[in-house]
């Protein structure tokens, strides 16, 4: 039996272990919990259309697609680990909270309605008949009824366990993909070396360092233009249920959504900056998410701060996601999710278990 060796265990990398191992192929994952790391702080939102904008039609087709595959995904990752994976239909309401902002709103419909995605526009009334503790000043709404939301936690421990149960061999060391005449033929650990038909890179923003500089040439734009762009978000809890749906809004120019977990979770998210492999929670990403969020639902000021959390996400120059790509023989690449690693995760399961198998059927591309 062929075995493909997995660099890089978030849920990119669980996603396609998970997707070979229940295809009956023979997996070793190797993956070290490095600092930065996009997994364990994304929101959990499954919104493409949320998510759309203009001129990225290539990224909607992979996104839509795979938002569709997710409660197949979910139902069948619930069975194979025996755990719950907190998939809620909570659907999206993109809030405008001024009269710009009502503009804009109306022009996303239009964007919408051309994509094909049935959102439906709430006046202010129907808006605050359906999420009560919004502010008063909001003008009116886009609903997109079809989004999810995850518990991401939830969702990495079915992972874990689902290939714990299909008989993936789990490493936890930093690896490098290792090249023989010009083909990957396994993954080099500090002390031991594991041996493999096919190497599939899934190490987030740091899979360039993962390769040597001539193969991440090779591997050209989704390797060079691969960078970290972080992230910051903050947890709240709350006495009372606040928000019922993902409310997502620009207040003041701050792009802030709210993610409700439970009646009394919430995550308010997120900073997008591109600062390099920068770590620190600032004092500025929580200001103005909070007085955005604040804005939007007053009464947050009375939820609890339980964690301030900053992550990395693997960030490509086009945004687009490398899915299945075989830079050379023996590797498949499945990295720069950027924001969209958890939405796209059904798919890039598929997509890479589907292409690495044939890869080694046919005795390699
Ligand atoms: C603030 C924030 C909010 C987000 N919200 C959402 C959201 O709502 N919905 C959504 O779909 N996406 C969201 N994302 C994006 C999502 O988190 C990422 O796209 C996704 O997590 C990328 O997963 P990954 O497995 O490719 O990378 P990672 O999660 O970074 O995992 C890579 C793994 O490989 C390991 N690794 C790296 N190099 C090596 C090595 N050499 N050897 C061994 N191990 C190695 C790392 O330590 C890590 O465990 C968000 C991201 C951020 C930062």
């Amino acid at each position: 039996m062929s075995r493909v060796a997995v660099l890089g265990g978030g849920v990119i990398g669980l996603s396609v272990a998970w997707g070979l191992a229940r295809r009956g192929t023979e997996v070793v994952l190797v993956d070290l919990p490095l600092p930065g790391a996009s997994s364990p702080v994304a929101a959990g939102m499954i919104s493409a259309a949320a998510e759309l904008d203009y001129g990225e039609t290539e990224l909607w087709q992979v996104t839509s697609r795979s938002q569709a595959q997710w409660p197949e995904f979910a139902a069948e990752l619930a069975q194979a680990s025996g755990r719950p994976v907190g998939l809620r239909p909570t659907g999206t309401l993109l809030v405008a909270t001024d009269q710009d902002e009502q503009v804009r709103l109306d022009r996303r419909l239009k964007l919408l309605a051309d994509a094909g995605v049935g959102a439906q526009r709430l006046e202010r009334r129907e808006l605050l008949r359906k999420e009560p503790a919004l502010a008063r000043t909001v003008r009116g709404a886009a609903w997109l009824p079809d989004d999810f939301c995850v518990d991401r936690s939830l969702v990495l421990d079915a992972l874990r366990s689902a290939i714990a149960s299909a008989g993936v061999r789990t490493i936890r060391a930093q690896g490098r993909v290792r090249m023989q005449d010009g083909r990957a033929t396994g993954i080099t650990l500090p002390d031991l070396s594991v041996d493999a038909d096919h190497v599939v890179l899934c190490a987030g923003w740091r899979s360039p360092h993962a390769l040597d500089d001539p193969v991440a040439e090779r591997a050209g734009a989704p390797m060079s233009g691969l960078r970290p762009v972080k992230g910051e978000l903050l947890d709240l809890e709350l006495a009372a249920p606040a928000v019922t749906s993902t409310v997502r809004a620009v207040v003041d120019r701050v792009p802030v959504y709210l993610v409700p977990h439970d009646d009394t979770h919430l995550t308010v998210g997120a900073t997008s900056v591109d600062v390099g492999a920068d770590l620190a929670p600032t004092v500025r990403a929580a200001l103005e998410l909070l007085s955005a969020a604040t804005t939007l639902v007053p009464e947050l000021r009375d939820a609890r701060i339980t964690e301030h959390r900053v992550g990395l996400r693997p960030a490509s120059s086009d945004n687009l996601p490398a899915i299945g790509i075989s830079p050379m023989p023996g590797l498949t690449l499945a990295t720069g999710h950027y924001r969209h690693g958890f939405l796209l995760a059904p798919l890039t399961s598929d997509v890479v278990a589907d292409s690495v198998r044939a890869a080694l059927t046919e005795g390699d591309s």
